[in-house]
C-alpha cells in the first residue's frame, strides 16, 4: 500500500537521476511523473531523497533543482546583488 503502483509501461522504463530530466510528463495511467531526457528518451525519475519524494510538490522541486539549479542560483545571486 505504501509503494506507488506502476503501470506496465512505466514498469518497463529505466530509472535515471533527476539531473537528466529536461521535461517532465505525467503518465495518464498511473499518474507517475516521468522524465524526458534531452535525447527524447522517457524514464522514471529516481527519488533524489526520501523527504523530497514524499509529496508531488517536493518531487517537482527536486526535478527543477536537478536541471535548473545553476541557472536559478545564478539568477538568485544576481537579484541579491541588485537589491
Ligand atoms: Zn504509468
Amino acid at each position: 500500500m505504501s509503494t506507488i503502483t506502476l503501470c506496465a509501461f512505466c514498469e518497463s522504463l529505466p530509472e535515471r537521476s533527476p539531473g537528466q530530466v529536461v521535461k517532465t510528463i505525467r503518465c495518464p495511467l498511473c499518474k507517475t511523473d516521468l522524465g524526458v531526457s534531452s535525447a527524447g528518451d522517457k524514464f522514471r525519475v529516481a527519488a533524489a531523497g526520501s523527504a523530497a519524494a514524499s509529496s508531488g510538490h517536493g518531487a517537482l522541486i527536486a526535478v527543477v533543482a536537478g536541471f535548473g539549479a545553476a541557472a536559478v542560483f545564478a539568477g538568485g545571486v544576481l537579484l541579491a546583488m541588485m537589491w
